[in-house]
């Protein structure tokens, strides 16, 4: 079994539709750690195909903030545009849908969350060393496959001691080490990259791919200045920041 993972859709149609035309070949099913929406400006057709495809979805901080879960006060200025921007374009059976998903999920011998492990209603971030390794005593499984910060990434504990990799790899599993891997963002990628990111688990191999895949991002741009989101949002698509 081989498994696509993608995270922060963010409602870009075009680096989805990539993604998934790269994971046709390379992947049995697909799983989504949330954050579907908001950014972009296709978040219903991101919705339904993501619902429609992914056996196991998770929710993550966007899908909170546009089910009415989470007060748009937490966002920040441009995240709470988009936020409102969605609101309005989802009707009450996609903001249901959005509002009922999981905050965690395990597949096989993973952990599904959006954020961190540790209290996944808080949103924290992983992005230090000690950030990752420190939540590890939050999860049973052997992987831990997590979104939110936009930027690729593993880290992993064993008796070697641990290890942090804070960039697209590929890891095959060790015997005795457990790993957290953020896969990237599919639509907003953060780390001067702007080809989307997504990865793709080989359960049987125990090997995770963390890839990249070029898509139209000028289309996502114009899309998005065209809705009249903010014009950052669109800009910073370009730089992959
Ligand atoms: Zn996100």
């Amino acid at each position: 079994m081989r498994y696509a993972i993608l995270s922060d859709v963010h409602g870009n149609l075009e680096a989805l539709r990539a993604v998934l035309a790269d994971a046709a070949s390379r992947s049995d099913g697909l799983l989504c750690l949330g954050d579907s929406v908001g950014y972009g400006a296709d978040p219903v057709a991101c919705v339904e195909i993501l619902d429609r495809r992914a056996r196991a979805i998770v929710a993550g901080n966007h899908e909170h903030g546009v089910a009415g879960l989470l007060d748009l006060e937490w966002f920040n200025g441009w995240a709470r545009a988009a936020a409102e921007w969605t609101r309005e374009r989802l009707d009450d059976e996609h903001r249901a849908w959005l509002g009922a998903l999981p905050l965690t999920s395990e597949v096989g011998d993973a952990t599904l969350v959006h954020a961190s492990p540790e209290a996944p209603e808080e949103w924290e971030y992983l992005v230090t060393p000690d950030e990752g390794w420190a939540a590890f005593p939050f999860f049973a499984t052997r992987w831990c496959f997590v979104g939110h910060s936009h930027v690729p990434g593993v880290w992993s504990l064993g008796s070697s001691g641990p290890e942090f990799e804070p960039r697209p790899v590929t890891v095959v599993g060790e015997a005795g080490r457990r790993y957290i891997v953020n896969v990237g963002s599919v639509g907003q990628p953060r780390d001067r990259d702007p080809r989307a990111a997504y990865a793709v688990w080989d359960v049987d191999a125990a090997r995770v791919e963390l890839r990249r895949v070029p898509y139209d991002i000028e289309a996502a741009r114009e899309k998005i200045v065209a809705a009249g989101l903010p014009r950052f949002l669109a800009d910073r698509l370009t730089v992959g920041t």
